[in-house]
């Protein structure tokens, strides 16, 4: 069915043709279209300026957008007030006003509406977010992970349709952030309301939520479940952006219903053409470095697999749960391998010689000519 910008049979969040220009002519977002469904938790992913939070500031009425549309639950709210609209913000620096104690903060938004049952709902909310014992301690006396979760209660007692996320745990440390992850996917399961998390961190936007969208240049360049972006990146940006990739430059040689033959650097290797997004002739063979097996001279690990022989190890990188090698081809390329630390293999030294395999459907190919990279 054709996607009516305006559909009021559609009860997720609609942005369409969104555009925001600001002077000098610098297009932050440009003609987006994106459909978020109700009660998803979607992750706006990009690197710093590629116009996630001017996006999430339009969805909140903080910024008007120069053309295109916002309709909410089939209602346009394209140019409604901010108060106006069922969207609350968490933002990373929490803003949790320092005077009153956590209860008060958590309440604010119901009593400031002459809510009934104020008592109630306040100790549900602090149940969900855990922090019952804490109630009547003040922000300051609350770590940066307790504090954003009172953040958190106090924007989703609203009971807000979206909850808009922006960049909420770049004040935490990693160990925190792991947990307050965890922690948030939690909450959002229970409450089941649509929540949008903007964030330039790839994990973090992987393991928080059902759907990504990758923004580059302020447009989304794909989006999609974590995994299915991960195996399968359209582009070199995605690729290379979640996580590592190994591109390898190559010519398609032959085509056939289930696989692309490429020769790259004198080596055929082939690619399952379900996974393949070339055109042209010439293209990126991509194969992520966790995906390789690296083994001794003829020893054909994942036959009948690809095997790439002439590589020399040039740096081994102990890193606990792996361990990383560099290894540089006889095309002066240097790739990536990390090989879980099972234990049941021996670790390579660096100047030892080896050969690279891994089976045709790990790889992906990617034009190359529509992607200057
Ligand atoms: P970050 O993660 O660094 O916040 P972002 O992806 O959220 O980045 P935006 O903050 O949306 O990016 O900014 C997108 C682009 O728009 C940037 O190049 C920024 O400099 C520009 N921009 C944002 N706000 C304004 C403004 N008020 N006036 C002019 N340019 C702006």
């Amino acid at each position: 069915a054709a996607r009516a910008a305006s559909d009021p049979t559609y009860d997720g969040l609609r942005l369409s043709g969104l555009t925001k220009s600001f002077g000098g002519g610098f297009t932050a977002v440009d003609a987006l279209d994106l459909d978020v469904p109700k009660g998803s938790f979607f992750a706006l992913l990009g690197p710093s300026g590629c116009g996630k939070t001017t996006t999430l500031r339009m969805v909140a009425g903080l910024e008007t957008p120069t053309s295109g549309s916002i309709v909410l639950g089939g209602n346009d709210i394209t140019y409604a007030k901010p108060y106006r609209r069922p969207v609350n913000t968490v933002f990373q620096s929490y803003a949790l006003f320092p005077h009153l104690d956590i209860f008060e903060n958590v309440a604010f938004g119901l009593r400031r509406r002459k809510s009934a049952q104020v008592k109630e709902k306040v100790e549900q909310m602090l149940e969900l977010v855990e922090l019952t014992e804490q109630s009547r301690k003040k922000p300051a006396q609350l770590s940066g992970g307790q504090q954003q979760r009172v953040a958190l209660a106090r924007a989703l007692i609203n009971e807000p349709e979206v909850l808009l996320l922006d960049e909420p745990l770049g004040a935490l440390d990693l160990k925190l952030r792991r947990a307050m992850q965890i922690e948030i996917k939690r909450i959002q399961t229970e409450v089941q309301q649509t929540f949008i998390h903007v964030t330039h961190d790839q994990e973090e936007a992987m393991t928080m939520a059902d759907t990504v969208a990758v923004m580059n240049a302020g447009v989304i360049e794909q989006m999609g479940a974590p995994a299915e972006l991960y195996e399968n990146p359209r582009s070199t940006f995605v690729a290379n952006f979640l996580g590592q990739s190994n591109l390898i430059s190559g010519t398609v040689v032959s085509r056939a219903a289930d696989v692309v033959t490429v020769e790259m650097h004198g080596i055929q290797v082939s690619v399952p053409t379900g996974r393949t997004h070339v055109d042209g002739d010439q293209g990126w063979v991509g194969i992520r470095p966790e995906k390789v097996l690296l083994g001794e001279p003829g020893e054909q690990l994942d036959a009948p697999g690809n095997t790439i022989p002439g590589g020399v190890i040039t740096d081994v990188s102990f890193v606990g749960v792996s361990t990383q090698y560099l290894v540089r081809m006889p095309w002066g390329q240097e790739l990536q391998i990390f090989e879980q630390n099972t234990g049941r293999r021996r670790m390579f030294a660096s100047g030892e010689k080896v050969e690279l395999s891994w089976r045709p459907e790990y790889a992906f190919l990617l034009d190359q000519s529509q992607d200057a990279t």
